[in-house]
């Protein structure tokens, strides 16, 4: 079967799930969707919210990049694609949590550290990793002399920091989370040994959210 029919298949199935079998889900949503949270997470082929979080059609308001990361708020009349995501999910659709979903090796990160040794990995894509510059210089002097999957691993970890930082620079962000209607996540995604890690701030470690299956 070609990739392109298996896509035609899985469509069908999901048509007969949603429309044939039961229709009530979409007769609930065609008018207006009202996800209680945003994700915002890796193109990763790997790492799909849906799939991962068991979501149904409605359920998550989804972003997805390169490295799952979120740009400080700039208001120059630039093409801000999450910004905009971000502020729809905010203010119109008025979501109670944002989650920012990161993972293990993550190809986006792996650009990121090579870029320190000068190897540029596009055109688009530098530019766009610069945006978890910080985290990358921060484990390059913290674990300095450490194996590159270990640089990584706290890499991709730091620039989930990084993006719930710059959600804050959004005022409309900053207001909500400073009045306890919305929360912010830090999640972490490991497809090695299949465990889901959240950030701690009381810690400040990723710590065990959904452990590894005995
Ligand atoms: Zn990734």
């Amino acid at each position: 079967m070609s990739d392109i029919t298996k896509f035609i298949f899985g469509f069908k199935r999901f048509q007969k799930d949603y429309f044939c079998d039961d229709s009530s889900v979409f007769e609930n949503l065609k008018e207006e969707q009202k996800p209680r949270a945003l994700l915002i997470g890796c193109s990763d082929s790997r790492v799909d919210p849906a799939t991962l979080m068991g979501c149904a059609p409605g359920d998550l308001f989804v972003v997805r990049n390169v490295a799952n990361l979120v740009p400080p708020c700039e208001n120059d009349n630039g093409h801000h694609g999450v910004s905009a995501a971000v502020e729809f999910a905010v203010c119109s659709l008025e979501v109670e949590h944002i989650i920012v979903l990161g993972h293990c090796n993550c190809g986006g990160i792996k650009a990121l550290m090579r870029k320190r040794g000068g190897e540029p990995s596009g055109v688009f894509i530098d530019p766009w990793m610069d945006i978890a510059s910080k985290a990358r210089d921060q484990v390059l002097t913290e674990l300095a002399g450490r194996e590159p999957q270990v640089q990584e691993r706290a890499c991709e970890q730091a620039a989930i920091l990084i993006s719930l930082e710059n959600l804050l620079t959004f005022p409309w962000v900053r207001e909500r989370v400073e009045a306890r209607k919305l929360y912010l996540h830090g999640w972490y995604f490991d497809f090695e040994t299949g465990e889901l890690f959240s950030y701690l701030p009381e810690t400040q470690q990723f710590e065990p959210l959904v452990p590894r299956c005995r």
